[in-house]
């Protein structure tokens, strides 16, 4: 039976139907959407949301209906996933994160593994970095058991994107449940600041600036990577660009990140401070997941083999809507002690998906 989600619920916006369409593809319930982005000022799909549709429909064979730029509805229609190679192109400097978003999870059930690479944005605002993908994104997926990963061949950065990320994804029969509740004793922060076609200093700056913040704040072990990318080099990107991204983890396990990307007229120091100051602020809000792992993981807890629980620094209104969509395609409860805005504990009872093998 097909079922309907309607696309403009809480956040409104193109996590719904990432997040849908990927829970349709490997659980085989076919869906429509409608009102697509409609709570945006320019609604319906955009490139970034089409290439991560076509996608996941290329991966399990699924029909598509209203598969183009500005479509407010879409009907799903998935066949079975399946393994291979397979390259997508967002055309714009949209998120190839964000295409990764939809990946990630439709292949874990895959009967053999899956490798794609995705063209586009690799470090854009609103979205995860792709640094943030490999070091905060995947290791928490390695816990439950799902093996991925990831290499940034170029950065692509807004205007013209053009930057190319590689995923190799090992499926698994079942994902393992999760526990992040403990916060306990930060052990290290580490991180990286990255620029491309921009002068070596910036990266310096931008590390200096985040390693005093987090030394002031009482956290001694910091270790920054410095990248400088110029033209020659082929992972630079094609448009100039600067970010960094700090990861710290815990005694217990906590895995909590921070970014902040550069911008014309921005002193790196700023760039760098801002990060520092999102990380202290929400290590000392006792949580071990940060703000945004709270509505990525959400989906990966509701196909897991049982109850997973998880404390993050904020709940918001993605991880909310994460929580709300899961529970019409998959029928998990999702309960949350704290609440919106609140550093709040997620407890999810996952249906325990299996994957299926081809028949031979
Ligand atoms: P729209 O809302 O315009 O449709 P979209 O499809 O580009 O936008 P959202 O639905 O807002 O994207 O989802 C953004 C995703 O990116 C969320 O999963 C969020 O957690 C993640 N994200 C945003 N900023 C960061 C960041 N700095 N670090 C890690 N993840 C981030």
């Amino acid at each position: 039976m097909r079922i309907d989600i309607d696309g403009s619920m809480l956040e409104g916006g193109g996590q719904i139907l990432r997040l849908s369409i990927a829970l349709s593809a490997v659980s085989g319930v076919p869906l429509r959407i409608y009102n697509i982005r409609a709570k945006r000022s320019n609604p319906g799909l955009r490139p970034q949301h089409l290439t991560a549709i076509k996608a996941v429909a290329e991966l399990v064979g699924a029909k598509v209906e209203g598969l183009r730029v500005g479509s407010r509805e879409l009907i799903f229609t998935p066949g079975r996933p399946r393994g291979g190679r397979f390259y997508f192109d967002v055309g714009t400097a949209g998120a190839t994160t964000l295409v990764l978003q939809s990946l990630l999870p439709a292949s874990a059930f895959s009967p053999k593994r899956v490798m794609v690479e995705v063209k586009g944005g690799t470090n854009n605002p609103m979205a995860p970095p792709i640094d943030y993908v490999q070091r905060l994104l995947l290791p928490i997926l390695a816990k439950m058991n799902y093996h991925c990963q990831v290499s940034l061949l170029r950065r692509g950065f807004y205007p013209r994107g053009g930057g190319v990320v590689r995923a190799v994804m090992e499926p698994v029969d079942k994902l393992r449940t999760i526990s992040m509740l403990k916060p306990g004793k930060v052990v290290k922060i580490t991180g990286i600041a990255y620029s491309c076609k921009l002068p070596g200093h910036i990266v310096e700056r931008m590390a200096k600036s985040a390693e005093k913040a987090l030394t002031e704040a009482g956290y001694g072990d910091v270790e920054i990577e410095h990248e400088v990318l110029q033209p020659e080099h082929p992972k630079c990107s094609l448009d100039p660009g600067c970010g960094i991204l700090l990861r710290a983890e815990t005694n217990e396990g906590a895995l909590l990140g921070a970014d902040s990307l550069g911008e014309r007229g921005k002193p790196a120091e700023k760039v760098g401070l801002e990060a520092a100051q999102s990380l202290i602020k929400q290590l000392s809000s006792g949580a071990s997941i940060d703000r945004y792992m709270g509505d990525q993981l959400i989906v990966y807890m509701a196909l897991a083999d049982g109850k997973s629980e998880v404390r993050v620094s904020e709940l918001t209104l993605h991880a909310l809507t994460c929580m709300e969509v899961v529970k019409i395609l998959l029928g998990v409860t999702v309960e949350v002690e704290g609440g919106l805005g609140k550093t709040s504990n997620i407890l999810c009872r996952g249906v325990g998906l299996r994957r299926k093998m081809e028949e031979s």
